[in-house]
């Protein structure tokens, strides 16, 4: 005998078999669903109803519905589409463990080594090139080859878990974003910005061109909000026209914003090894005087040695090996490190 739950039950079992949907074909395979159970019984009449106020009651009750098993019904904006995007994610606190069923350990290892790289890419460029992502899998394991460290991340991407660029830089997937967002924000506070408009993590997009203006917003949400607005939604600095909405004038946020060279400074990890509190901080601000272009110079906006800010390492297996690699680097990147603005730092405003 079917009954209204029947609709639940076929519309998890569509959403699993898909992994993750825009919801125009969530939407489509709710209707679907009700349907099928109100076909076979002419006495239900389970309702549907187009209106977005219908839908959102129902994400939420498939969101309870999952809470029992710490799933949840999520959703992302998609950053290349703008459109929204579902799945049901894992929120127990390891989420990156669910790779599991298809990696090793090793290779899961490797995997948040490349999100370390990525998220704590200079200049808010989230990707790292081919070659550095090749190279983060001596860090991690000797043993693994060239050849299979390859083999991973062209299977990252076929996995949907990465995305590769023509330039054959890997950045973040919407899946990665949609399903290891608390992974995420737990590890890279200090890297993941949120959108002004949508308060969804951005790694692809704009940002103010005021330095210590705190306004990211993804492309979608960018050319929306110019078609009425000509200022920052937070510092209210005017921005240069833009009547395609195209962001060509703004900051970029995302592999645009990558700049040759970059990551020559040495690699970027979560390692505890930043300069002593306050001293940061000093060599920044003298820096800052100076007045760096960010057009120019390789910048990094974002820093990773946080000041203060003590975290865990990613791979402390192999800490050692690390280290060693570390002091060819060190040199250049002491000399280089302070030049990157922090936004968690007061900065001067309106430089430019
Ligand atoms: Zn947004
Ligand atoms: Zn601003």
């Amino acid at each position: 005998m079917v009954s209204s739950s029947d609709v639940m039950r076929l519309f998890l079992q569509g959403i699993m078999s898909r992994r993750m949907v825009t919801e125009k074909t969530a939407r489509k395979l709710w209707q679907k669903c009700i349907e099928a159970v109100n076909s076979v019984d002419e006495n239900l009449n389970v309702p549907y109803n187009d209106d977005r106020k219908y839908w959102d009651d129902w994400v939420n009750k498939v969101t309870e519905a999952l809470n029992p098993l710490d799933l949840e019904f999520a959703h992302v904006h998609d950053e290349f589409s703008g459109e929204h995007v579902y799945g049901i994610v894992n929120r127990n606190g390891d989420e990156v463990a669910q790779l599991a069923t298809e990696y090793t350990a090793i290779e899961i290892k490797y995997f948040k080594a490349l999100l370390d790289q990525i998220m704590l890419a200079s200049n808010e460029s989230y990707c790292v090139s081919s070659l550095v992502a090749l190279r983060e899998v001596k860090f991690v394991d000797k043993s693994i080859s060239k050849t299979h460290a390859e083999k991973l991340l062209n299977s990252f991407v076929a996995r949907g878990w990465l995305v590769r660029s023509r330039k054959g830089r890997y950045s973040l997937s919407t899946r990665t974003i949609l399903e290891l967002q608390t992974y995420l924000k737990a590890n890279f506070d200090d890297s993941v910005h949120e959108c002004t408009i949508c308060f969804e993590m951005v790694t692809r997009g704009f940002a103010c061109t005021v330095q210590n203006c705190q306004t990211r917003l993804h492309s979608r949400c960018y050319s929306t909000y110019r078609r009425t607005r000509n200022a920052c939604p937070t510092c209210k600095a005017p921005w240069a026209s833009d009547e395609q909405g195209t962001g060509e004038k703004m900051k970029k946020i995302g592999e645009a914003a990558f700049k040759d060279g970059q990551e020559k400074k040495g690699r970027r990890t979560r390692q505890s090894d930043m300069p002593e509190e306050g001293s940061g901080e000093e060599a920044e601000a003298e820096t800052l005087e100076g007045g760096e272009d960010d057009e120019d110079e390789p910048a990094p906006t974002q820093t990773q040695r946080r000041k203060g800010k003590k975290k865990k390492n990613v791979v402390s297996d192999d800490e050692q090996m690390e280290v060693e690699e570390k002091e060819e680097e060190e040199e250049e990147e002491e000399e280089e490190e302070p030049t990157g603005p922090s936004r968690t730092q007061p900065r001067r405003s309106g430089r430019r």
